[in-house]
């Protein structure tokens, strides 16, 4: 008998459930995500409902190089095209260090508690990265990162060339529709992003350093001449007479450049992003541009025309990848380049031949 207890004793009770060491809520939201998948109307409606994963799953679409995402993506922004437009579009610039992220950080946050919200995306074309670039590193913005109505997305990795700026471009619009209706554009390479970004903007903002020795600090004078507003960043870290003289400096140096609407005098502030010094009076002179622009009628116009400089971007970049992905041109391609070498044809005869034989090769498929 006191054998049989022992026994019992030993026997295995029926013990608490231990569950898995994954949570099980988000295991049953990935089996699901393989088995379902989502239409546009889906995404688009998760999209209007302000569904950040939904509009992060969305972006990946737009940014994936995969064919079989072309068609889902162009959708989604198609859908979201009539619920976009009503955001200010700010372009950040300046050469790395400057303070970029710190700066959107400082008045990102300024204006999610002024009761905005706030989508923050990058370019940066030199990016290879499979998975986004710097912004993606979660030291930078952390305040930012965690707040909800911010949105915060990495610079797609660069595919093909020119692709980058206009995936960015789509995410603007569906950013929009999501209901973000401040969106920061930062440069992260330089001088390769500057033109895409000014070109998707409304106002695009140009972060300088007072205390830094070269008068321009290597900005050329292209990208001074796109700059709506002159900002002075790291204004702890100088005296104030260093503040006051470079101020004067930049003043007069663009005075000296045409500034992108008439009338309109670029203005030069300075801040601390660190501090917070001076951020609402930035906003000010953002907010100032954006009225005079609407009121001088170049706001929309200034849109109209973006949307015709991507129109022929895209055409270009379509056409491009059109004739340099065709079988036939890549053999041809390799000849002439070989009958170049050997210098028996001269370089325009064989772009006109070669333009020649694609258009002939168009003709017979149509037939
Ligand atoms: P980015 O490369 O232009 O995005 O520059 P970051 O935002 O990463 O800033 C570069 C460095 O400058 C970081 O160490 C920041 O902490 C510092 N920084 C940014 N803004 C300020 C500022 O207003 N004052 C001071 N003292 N440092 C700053």
């Amino acid at each position: 008998m006191k054998n049989q207890e022992d026994f019992n004793h030993l026997q295995l009770i029926k013990g608490v459930y231990q569950p898995s060491q994954l949570n099980e809520a988000i295991l049953g939201k990935l089996k699901k995500k393989k088995k379902d998948i989502l239409t546009s109307d889906n995404y688009l409606d998760g999209i209007k409902n302000g569904d950040r994963n939904i509009l992060a799953q969305a972006i990946t679409l737009i940014e994936s190089n995969l064919t079989r995402h072309k068609d889902i993506s162009a959708q989604i922004v198609d859908k979201c095209l009539p619920l976009s437009g009503n955001s200010v579009r700010i372009g950040i610039t300046g050469v790395p260090g400057v303070g970029k992220s710190t700066f959107i950080e400082a008045i990102g946050s300024l204006l999610t508690e002024m009761g905005n919200k706030v989508a923050v995306l990058a370019i940066d074309p030199s990016s290879n990265r499979s998975r986004g670039s710097i912004l993606g590193d979660k030291t930078r913005m952390q305040k930012l990162a965690v707040d909800k109505n911010a949105f915060i997305r990495p610079s797609p990795s660069a595919g093909t060339s020119g692709g980058v700026a206009r995936k960015t471009r789509e995410t603007i619009i569906l950013c929009e529709a999501a209901g973000f209706n401040i969106i920061f554009v930062e440069t992260v390479g330089v001088g390769q992003s500057e033109i895409a970004v000014h070109s998707m903007v409304d106002v695009f903002l140009l972060l300088m350093l007072a205390g830094a020795g070269d008068e321009l600090q290597g900005i050329k004078r292209g990208i001074m001449e796109m700059a709506d507003m002159l900002v002075l960043n790291k204004s702890d870290d100088v005296t104030k007479s260093q503040l006051n003289r470079a101020v004067s400096n930049y003043t007069n140096a663009l005075h000296l450049i045409p500034s992108a609407i008439q009338g309109w005098t670029t203005p030069v502030e300075y801040c601390s992003s660190i501090s917070g010094f001076n951020m609402d009076k930035i906003w000010t002179l953002i907010s100032g541009f954006v009225n005079y622009s609407k009121n001088k009628h170049h706001f929309y116009k200034n849109r109209q025309e973006q949307a015709k400089y991507w129109f022929y971007e895209s055409l270009n970049h379509e056409l491009n990848s059109l004739f340099y992905n065709n079988p036939l041109i890549k053999k041809q391609l390799a000849r002439y380049e070989q009958l170049l070498t050997e210098n028996s044809i001269n370089p325009f005869d064989a772009a006109n031949l070669l333009l020649n034989f694609y258009l002939k090769i168009n003709q017979q498929t149509e037939k």
